[in-house]
């Protein structure tokens, strides 16, 4: 019954003495005034260093933004092209870069190889788009309801702006906000996470070689319970794009009152799919596996509800159990392995525990649970199924950002949008069935930020906004134009026209 596995062997880049990395603050490679580093461990590999990198502290952000602050009025000054320009430059070099960069992301996060060289590309795709999507936002005349005057709206920088990443898409993430940042004319302050804090350094070093002048982009590693809040809390940052947990993103909220900073916060997500009577169920199936166990189950957007029609509960569950137990897991370099292991210690603990606490909640395993043998070399958790789950239980209501999946059954389409709706949070979700009525419904009433019909759940496209609802975001969502929108003050302005005879 187990899942196929491949040994993840340490390649001797795993065992040479770690390369030292400084942050990126001011154009300048700076050490943190602790003095002290941290380790970026392979998950592939327990207790491995793959690099280190600087632990700042509250000063070493504050200069950071310091930095940021005396760099914004040129950067605010140049043309947008020339901003275009600069960002397009910076996508040429993650292009160029794409293997070395998702071999950085492979190693420091357990995704894959090629799940890896797919995050490369789709920050590119998102870059350009962003890019391109600039030259047609601008402000706007407006008909004024008194006479003898024009107004009009226009579009500034924020200013200072801060930005905060998770650890599961670090490359895509940041450039879904930096390159919108940057390209309406704001300086940046970036915190990657402290799981992949070597794609945020190694993009640091893209932007300092396309050209951006020294500040307009700062890059500070270290805990986000310490700098994190250096952060939040400096009132010379105007706003904070932020992506990560729930429990995170309502204390920045709380903190960023104080100075009225505004937010972008895109947080969890318990997403829902929908299996109805009448779907395709291979169509399903492949969705299932795509965005339930996609890097090991840690998308935002990852299926963690399965809702089953009791007409094909058994069937599906039979064909979910047999495609889990061939899923190929081992060490995330090696181009055939389709699973990798989850981010790091922490992360597995959580998920183990997630499995451990739906035992013991009565769900049913069908499959999967942590991984033996070889594979507890590393953070490994097998495609991991509980059947017969309950909305009391933990693991229907509990984001566990893992590769577990919750079944439930249903007996029809109420019951099933109202599983779904069964949440705190409402970030993805979606529905398979032929059916146009039961699709129109579902898009009517499900209560999330993103809907699809017949596609997984993790699918996703720069043109359409992104962002959850309830408790899985806040503020205005990413891409789109909302995406420029975030990074821009609006200033209405009235001009007077001469009067007549003069
Ligand atoms: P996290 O623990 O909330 O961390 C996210 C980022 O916030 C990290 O850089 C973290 O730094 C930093 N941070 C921690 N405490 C902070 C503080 N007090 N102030 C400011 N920053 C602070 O989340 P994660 O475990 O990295 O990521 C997984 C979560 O992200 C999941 O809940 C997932 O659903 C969510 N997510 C959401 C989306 C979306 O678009 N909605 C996309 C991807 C992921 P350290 O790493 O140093 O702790
Ligand atoms: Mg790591």
């Amino acid at each position: 019954m187990n899942a196929s596995v491949r040994k993840a062997a340490p390649p001797a880049t795993e065992t040479a003495a770690p390369e030292v990395f400084r942050n990126w603050v001011g154009g300048q490679w700076r050490e943190a005034g602790s003095g002290l580093t941290f380790d970026d461990e392979n998950p592939a590999h327990r207790n491995s260093a793959i690099a280190r990198f600087q632990a700042s502290e509250p000063v070493d952000m504050r200069a950071a933004v310091e930095a940021a602050a005396a760099a914004l009025p040129a950067w605010r000054g140049t043309a947008l092209g020339e901003r275009q320009t600069t960002c397009a430059r910076l996508l040429d070099l993650l292009k160029a870069e794409r293997e070395n960069l998702a071999t950085i992301v492979c190693r420091e996060n357990g995704k894959t190889i090629r799940e890896a060289r797919a995050e490369v590309d789709s920050a590119l795709i998102e870059g350009r788009h962003h890019v391109n999507q600039a030259s047609a936002f601008g402000g706007h005349t407006l008909p004024i309801s008194a006479t003898g005057m024009t107004g009009w709206v226009q579009y500034h920088p924020v200013g200072v702006v801060g930005i905060v990443s998770p650890w599961n898409y670090p490359v895509n993430v940041m450039c879904r906000k930096a390159i919108p940042a940057l390209l309406m004319g704001n300086a940046v302050v970036f915190k990657p996470a402290s799981y992949t804090p070597w794609s945020g350094i190694f993009m640091a070093a893209l932007t300092a070689r396309a050209g951006l002048p020294p500040g307009v982009f700062n890059c500070v590693t270290g805990a986000g319970s310490s700098v994190g809040d250096a952060l939040v809390d400096d009132a010379r940052v105007r706003a904070i794009s932020f992506t990560g947990s729930t429990a995170v993103g309502k204390r920045i909220q709380q903190r960023a009152a104080a100075n009225l900073t505004r937010t972008q916060l895109e947080l969890g997500g318990k997403n829902a799919l929908i299996v109805m009577d009448d779907a395709d169920l291979e169509a399903a199936l492949t969705a299932v596996m795509t965005a339930g166990f996609g890097c090991a189950g840690q998308w935002c957007t990852a299926t963690s509800r399965l809702l089953l029609h009791d007409a094909v509960h058994d069937r599906f569950l039979d064909m979910l159990a047999r495609r889990c137990e061939r899923l190929v897991l081992g060490d995330p370099l090696d181009e055939h392995t389709e699973m990798g292991p989850v981010a790091g210690f922490r992360q597995f603990e959580g998920v183990a525990q997630a499995i451990a606490t739906a035992e013991r909640e009565g769900a049913r395993k069908v499959t999967g649970g942590v991984a033996e043998g070889a594979l507890a070399e590393g953070y490994f958790v097998r495609p991991t199924v509980f059947a017969g789950v309950t909305p009391d239980m933990a693991i229907f209501r509990d984001e566990i950002f893992g590769p577990v999946l919750a079944v439930v059954r249903f007996r029809d389409l109420d019951e099933a949008l109202a599983l779904a709706n069964r949440s705190v949070y409402g970030l993805s979700s979606g529905i398979f069935t032929q059916r146009l009525d039961a699709s129109l419904r579902y898009i009517a009433e499900i209560e999330a930020g993103v809907a699809h019909v017949n596609m997984h759940t993790g699918f996703k496209d720069p043109s359409l906004p992104f962002g959850g609802w309830k408790e899985s975001g806040y503020g205005p969502p990413e891409n789109a134009r909302q995406g420029l929108e975030f990074f821009v003050e609006a200033k209405s302005v009235y001009l007077k026209h001469a009067p007549r005879g003069r």
